[in-house]
């Protein structure tokens, strides 16, 4: 087989770096890919978003299947193009149709969809900029801390969370005015949940399901989940409280009920569904949706599956996933994200990054935002390289990727030492 996939970060070099292992696959590309993809695949300098690009790809190189990393291409329809395109509809693309997508690309409609499937969820209202005072009234209803929430994709920033009513109700007024363009012109207000967090990734051809291995990353900058919010700066797999009796509920409570809902709304969805979790006292509610795998929980989770990760694409492409095996590997992964110095806020790229070819067999480096120039590896993002490891426990496969951390090496490197401190 022939495979294309979508795509330039963490996620994507640790899914080619799987696919790449399948004895099923032929030529694996990657648009546009980066460093690290390079060392498993073919890059292709096509932007993820380019369909007419893209198709001339996928035609010109008997591309057998597509491979969808970001919510980008899936939001803009990428599932759909395909389809309505007689040259390119024999192609599976492995990713929800622009419809199934509103489950990221909308939090109104996916709170909307939770709501119809009666799927465990924060109490909420969704509120545009003609009925302020409306959301003023509820927020008024609710306890602080306040959840605002744009509805639209606002590059991962689009949640605020608010200590007091007044600060709510002018954030509120500001989000409606435009403060995340477009994005904002819906709010939904959410009751607060209080609990730990963890990401669930479901793969589905639309019928029956597989669940991958259980993952939690940690989003702040800072040592203690302190500090600006970030694209992710590590991850665990598996996580401890997400044991049988949990995820037995986190089943039926809610797995079960997103993929039949789907179902029976006629929404074509054949790929992953992404299930951002809170735990509450013990039962499981749905925080987010996603419509593709996270960042840098993939990091982990390829690490945690041992079966052919083609075999099990092939199967929702194919629409027989149910047939198809997904054994756990049994050992702890981890991944710790090294990021350029200022992240999130304003940092610099093009630092040599040296001490790759330094770490040990023990560790699977996976890049993220790097290039390779005139022989030599670049930064180019603000999360540059993720660490992973394996380990008979996670403190083991801590402890690997830290030595890891310190051995690779760019001006004004970051990281965070306490990554599965709570766990
Ligand atoms: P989201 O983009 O919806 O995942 O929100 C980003 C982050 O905000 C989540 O990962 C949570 O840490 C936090 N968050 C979102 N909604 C809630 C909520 N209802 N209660 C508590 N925290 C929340």
């Amino acid at each position: 087989m022939n495979i294309l996939l979508l795509g330039s970060g963490g996620r994507e070099h640790a899914i080619a770096w799987k696919i790449a292992q399948s004895p099923k696959v032929d030529q694996l590309f990657i648009a546009p890919g980066n460093a690290g993809t390079a060392l498993v695949g073919t890059n292709v300098n096509i932007k993820a978003d380019d369909f007419p690009a893209i198709k001339e790809l996928a035609l010109a190189n008997h591309i057998d299947m597509v491979v969808v990393g970001p919510e980008d291409p899936l939001v803009k329809g990428v599932y759909d193009y395909f389809k309505s395109d007689a040259a390119l509809a024999g192609i599976p693309v492995i990713g929800p149709s622009k419809e199934g997508a509103q489950l990221e690309g909308s939090k109104d409609f996916a709170k909307a969809f939770m709501m119809r499937h009666n799927i465990p969820t924060a109490r909420y209202k969704s509120i545009s900029a003609g009925n302020l005072e409306e959301g003023y009234a509820f927020l008024e209803e609710l306890q602080a801390p306040y959840v605002l929430k744009a509805d639209g994709l606002a590059a991962g920033k689009g949640v605020l969370i608010l200590d007091t009513l007044e600060e709510a109700k002018k954030e509120l007024g500001d989000m409606l005015g435009g403060m995340f363009g477009d994005a904002s012109k819906t709010v939904v207000i959410e009751e607060f949940l209080d609990g730990i967090e963890c990401s669930v990734f479901v793969m589905t051809d639309g019928e029956s399901y597989k669940v991958l291995p259980v993952a939690k990353d940690y989003k702040r900058i800072g040592e203690g989940n302190t500090g600006l919010n970030t694209g992710g700066m590590g991850a665990v797999s598996p996580v401890p409280f997400a044991d049988e009796v949990f995820m037995q509920k986190v089943d039926e409570r809610i797995i079960r009920p997103t993929i039949e809902g789907l179902k029976a709304e006629n929404i074509d969805y054949k790929g992953f569904v992404f299930l951002g979790l809170i735990n509450v006292k013990g039962e499981p509610m749905v925080i987010e949706y996603n419509c593709r795998m996270g960042d840098p929980e993939t990091e982990v989770v390829m690490l945690r599956i041992q079966s052919d990760l083609v075999e099990l694409l092939e199967g929702v492409a194919e629409g027989n996933l149910g047939s198809r095996t997904l054994v756990h590997d049994p050992r702890a992964a981890v991944t710790v994200m090294l990021v350029s110095g200022g992240y999130p806020e304003a940092y610099e790229k093009g630092k040599v990054i040296s001490g790759l070819d330094k770490v040990s067999v023990e560790n699977i480096v996976f890049h993220a935002g790097t290039k390779a120039d005139d022989g030599q590896i670049l930064t180019s993002g603000g999360r540059v390289i993720a660490v992973s490891s394996y380990g008979a426990n996670k403190e083991e496969a801590l402890a690997r990727s830290f030595a890891g951390a310190k051995l690779i090496d760019f001006e004004k490197k970051y990281f965070r030492s306490d990554i599965g401190f709570d766990l």
